[in-house]
């Protein structure tokens, strides 16, 4: 499951391989669906905590961003694991969440979590997520890498559990019968007490890493407010740690339109927060595709195609939208025909050249 066919540099979610040579999920005469309804999926559940995701295996054009949605009952955690394959990033929807991460200077961190708010681990280091408080909890995870699959995570307890208990004994210096009664298999999914409401220091003390894991998106002014609307967004500049990926909430009004625009350094992923979307992809020879997305749907666009955003439904609507990129970059429709002499559009399209005057002459990204 979480077999990788593709190489990824270590840059930005950069993937030479698949930028260079024509993708078949894309390739073909009609461009393939962009939209998985996610939260209508089964996943993996456990009373009342799941993990539904959306891989290559779901949304097949999806190659270079997976997500999962969790949702954890209180006393519920997410067991200790780390991601061989693929950086995590995170925004909370609903509740209090906790987290501990390790890196490979040893230093840990523990943070607390409430909507609105984001953590990034870089691929590879070990985490653990838990409920905080007595009631549930949710967010959306976003990873760098579509083939990367939440169930084939590298969990302590799938490890533990198979690993010889003389092997275990020499490593730990305890006794091996210390292990008995450890789980014979993978937890992901472990029950206990809620968490205490400040965290206690771990068995080594507090170790402080350089960088955060967290950070508080939505508690903090909009980026930029627009007549149609609000956007929040994220990127390695504020956020240093998370290198590989960005993220941005929009706010619509009714009718408000994110411009038809591309990404020359990523692709983005979508998962609608609330209300009603129509999205459009452009993919070149002639290739236009629609799809409408509601609550609990993902849509996903490739580096470097045409797309549009638009709130179809009555009120105000929020998307999260995710980049495999540190670096945020986009080239809008309004600002490229903005930055051409008007000779040149006028001989492009067969006009005359003062029809462009009434054009925008800057760049308008989000219009009502
Ligand atoms: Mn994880
Ligand atoms: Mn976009």
């Amino acid at each position: 499951m979480f077999s990788l066919t593709v190489p990824i540099s270590s840059e930005g979610g950069h993937n030479s391989f698949q930028n260079n040579v024509p993708d078949p999920a894309t390739s073909g005469k009609k461009l393939p669906t962009f939209k998985f309804q996610l939260e209508k999926s089964h996943g993996r559940v456990m009373g009342g905590s799941y993990g539904k995701e959306a891989t290559v295996d779901q949304l097949p054009i999806s190659k270079g961003i997976a997500g999962v949605s969790m949702r954890m009952e209180p006393g519920v955690m997410r067991e200790l694991h780390w991601h061989a394959t693929a950086a995590e990033w995170a925004f909370v929807t609903e509740g209090g969440v906790r987290t501990t991460v390790i890196d490979p200077q040893g230093c840990a961190e523990t943070n607390d979590f409430v909507p609105g708010d984001i953590w990034y681990f870089p691929r590879g280091h070990g985490h653990v997520i838990e409920t905080l408080g007595d009631k549930p909890c949710h967010f959306i995870l976003v990873f760098d890498n579509g083939y990367f699959s939440e169930f084939g995570t590298f969990s302590i307890s799938d490890w533990i559990g198979h690993a010889p208990k003389e092997l275990l004994a020499k490593n730990f210096g305890v006794p091996a019968s210390t292990f008995d009664s450890f789980p014979k298999r993978e937890v992901y999914f472990a029950k206990g007490k809620i968490p205490p409401p400040v965290a206690a220091p771990p068995l080594q003390g507090w170790k402080k890493p350089p960088l955060t894991h967290k950070y508080s998106l939505l508690s903090q002014e909009p980026f930029e407010t627009f007549s149609g609307g609000l956007e929040w967004r994220v990127d390695g500049s504020q956020f240093p740690i998370s290198t590989t990926m960005t993220g941005v909430v929009l706010e619509m009004e009714a009718g408000a339109l994110r411009e038809l625009h591309w990404h020359p350094n990523a692709a983005e992923w979508q998962y609608i927060l609330s209300g009603e979307f129509s999205v459009t992809l452009f993919g070149s020879q002639g290739r236009w595709r629609e799809e409408k997305l509601r609550l609990g749907d993902v849509g996903y666009i490739p580096q470097g195609f045409g797309h549009s955003i638009e709130n179809i439904g009555s009120g105000k609507a929020r998307i999260l939208i995710v980049f495999n990129n540190g670096h945020y970059q986009t080239i809008d429709l309004s600002q490229w025909i903005a930055g051409n002499p008007t000779d040149i559009l006028a001989t492009n399209f067969g006009q005359d050249a003062s029809l462009f005057e009434k054009f925008p002459r800057k760049d308008v990204f989000l219009t009502k």
